[in-house]
């Protein structure tokens, strides 16, 4: 697999000490709130698991899964599976794998607040700025890196399903694209 990625962008090791820093951070402020980590499906996996076993208090786990399909205009947003849990009054933490355009974290954080949580934050590893659509106004609380306008993969991350158990984060070679 190695020999697909044109450059590493994050080594585990980068990832693993950003994510400590991010689960003490979160662990601080939740101290006393009985939070609940909502992880979106399925570029998280990596990120939520390593993120979870860094924070030291006491939380609740859920996750849902989101699909895009192109319409006729614009890109729609569907549900593909719901959350488990009852999160009305709830502390609830997003955790996402990548904030791109924007689509898929404006459509979790709609569907999480109609739900009447206590509040919501959104925690994204990559924050990938220079793709976002201009109508998203939604920010992330906690940013683990921000990335250059690249497709990466690896960390959870793919290109047609492959690539997600890398354990660092990179950049594929033009050729794979290119097949
Ligand atoms: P959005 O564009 O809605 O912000 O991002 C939607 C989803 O597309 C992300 O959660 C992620 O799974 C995927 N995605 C966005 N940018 C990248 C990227 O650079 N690489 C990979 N592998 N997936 C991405
Ligand atoms: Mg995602």
């Amino acid at each position: 697999m190695r020999e697909s990625i044109d450059h590493i962008l994050f080594s585990e090791e980068q990832i693993q000490t950003r994510i400590r820093e991010m689960a003490q951070q979160i662990s601080t402020e939740y101290a006393d709130k009985d939070p609940i980590f909502i992880g979106v499906f399925k570029g998280v996996v990596l990120f939520f698991a390593d993120f979870v076993k860094r924070v030291s208090i006491h939380c609740e786990m859920d996750f849902l899964q989101i699909s895009s399909y192109q319409g006729t205009q614009s890109k729609h947003m569907e549900l593909k599976k719901a959350l488990c849990s009852d999160i009305t009054g709830r502390h609830v933490v997003i955790l996402e794998d990548i904030f791109d355009t924007g689509h898929s974290l404006e459509y979790t954080y709609d569907y999480i607040c109609r739900q009447a949580p206590a509040s919501v934050k959104i925690v994204t590893l990559l924050d990938k700025p220079a793709r976002r659509d201009p109508k998203v106004t939604l920010q992330a609380d906690l940013v683990g890196f921000t990335v250059p306008n690249e497709f990466v993969v690896g960390y959870g991350m793919d290109y047609n399903e492959h690539f997600r158990n890398l354990p660092y984060i990179g950049v594929l070679k033009p050729e794979v694209y290119e097949g």
